[in-house]
């Protein structure tokens, strides 16, 4: 076989054998296929597509191109959720224990913020002390003890993934379905839980913009989930304002832990409890979603899930301290108030442009390599549908930069307000099984 016709099949519009995709993918993984060709046979991909069994036999091998986790060793089913990512989603914080205080084993491999969206590992890192990596047999024996945990994936998982991302993301073929659902697979499927969530958000902060494209990736998802036999569901979900009320590391801790008492912002609460149900469903910890939603409901009213957070933080080093007041977390130096410009009703709040004036106030990473400022980042005073007086405040940036009177132009350009009054959207759009 010969790597330059297997790209001009696809370029022609073919359709690759299980024999081509396995030459194609051990060829990336062992250097054998240089990447110009690795390129080119991306473009190609990105103009014609695959098709339902090309797009889940990639994912299987790109799944086995590394380590696979094996955690067989967890007593009982494992659930995972995954979040195709958004501005102010700390979804796993408050769920994870919600979910792990139903009884069910909650065992996660999160990742990093890049760009306009937060990471998980990222808002753990914020709780002194908290360590996202450990080896195989800890992050079972934490789940076997306390049901939950939550840790950085390994770089020995999906290689195939990161020189494929890699590529991909200077060659101007990130945006194609096929290896956007194989490069998120694979690495779930690899991480080893038996059921998977996927959480797929839609809007300006999101990675897919509109509605019909998220429910073309999570259709895409659950096909490669059902034919490679692992239980896979996805929601999908508004982006099209941040979720909740805090965006950035230590203010969207403090959010989940004001949601695990009872506190939270409506929107990401319903977010929880819709996800949640589902996830007990899949562990067979409830018979019907409105058990399950009942049960989760229960966790933050007995303050069981809350109880579970604070496990989960000690034995991964935390000191839970600040869990138990929040108000010991680091507080950034400027806190500044930002104005409603006129009177009316909240009609958009922009989620992209709310993301990047975070990570401009200190909150996120614009390369890999920047340091965050963990206490920075934006809280809401008012969501989509909210009457506002002009001068009223709508937000206030955290910061510890000096020089922040662009970003704040740029948070109150991003809020936009009109006379007629806004009716919200839901914040979960549709199941997808
Ligand atoms: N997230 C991933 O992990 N891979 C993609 O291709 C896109 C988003």
């Amino acid at each position: 076989m010969r790597m330059i016709d297997l790209i001009i099949k696809k370029r022609d519009g073919g359709t690759h054998t299980d024999a081509e995709l396995e030459y194609i993918i051990k060829g990336i993984s062992d250097g054998t296929v240089p990447d110009y060709q690795t390129a080119a046979w991306l473009m190609a991909v990105k103009f014609v597509g695959m098709s339902e069994h090309e797009t889940a036999y990639l994912t299987h091998l790109m799944m086995h191109s590394g380590d696979t986790i094996d955690l067989s060793g967890i007593i009982g089913k494992t659930v995972d959720k995954h979040s195709t990512g958004g501005v102010g989603d700390k979804t796993s914080l408050a769920l994870g224990p919600m979910v792990a205080a139903c009884g069910v084993k909650v065992a996660k491999m999160s990742g990093r913020g890049l760009g306009h969206t937060g990471g998980t590992l990222d808002k753990l890192e914020a709780i002194p002390g908290v360590s996202v990596s450990m080896s195989r047999e800890a992050f079972i024996k934490q789940v076997n003890d306390i049901g939950l945990a939550i840790l950085g994936q390994t770089g020995a998982l999906v290689p195939a993934d990161k020189k494929l991302y890699a590529l991909r993301d200077v060659t101007g073929t990130v945006e194609s379905m096929p290896l956007i659902a194989g490069s998120i697979m694979s690495k779930k499927l690899a991480s080893g839980a038996d059921t998977i969530l996927l959480d797929v958000k839609f809007g300006q902060g999101a990675f897919m913009k509109t509605l019909d494209e998220a429910r073309e990736l999570a259709k895409t998802m659950v096909a490669i989930g059902k034919s490679l036999k692992r239980d896979t569901r996805a929601i999908i979900t508004d982006m099209q304002q941040p979720l909740g009320l805090a965006i950035g590391n230590i203010l969207e801790v403090k959010e989940a832990i004001d949601t695990l008492h009872g506190h939270g912002p409506s929107d990401f609460v319903e977010l929880c409890l819709s996800a949640g149900s589902i996830m007990l469903l899949q562990a067979h910890a409830a018979s019907s979603l409105e058990q399950a939603r009942a049960r989760l409901i229960k966790t933050i009213e007995d303050g069981s899930a809350f109880n579970k957070l604070c496990q989960m933080i000690a034995a991964q080093g935390g000191d839970i301290s600040y869990i138990k007041q929040p108000t010991k977390l680091e507080v950034a130096k400027n806190i500044v108030e930002i104005y409603a410009q006129s009177d009316g009703y909240i009609a958009t709040i922009n989620a992209l442009a709310i993301g990047e004036a975070a990570m401009k106030l200190g909150a996120g990473r614009a390369k890999k390599e920047d340091v965050i400022d963990f206490s920075a980042g934006i809280v809401l005073k008012k969501k989509v549908a909210d009457k506002v007086a002009c001068g009223d405040i709508i937000a206030y940036a955290h910061t510890n930069i000096s020089d922040f009177d662009d970003v704040l132009e740029e948070i109150k350009t991003a809020f936009i307000i009109q006379k007629e009054p806004v009716s919200a959207g839901p914040i979960v759009y549709e199941i997808i099984e």
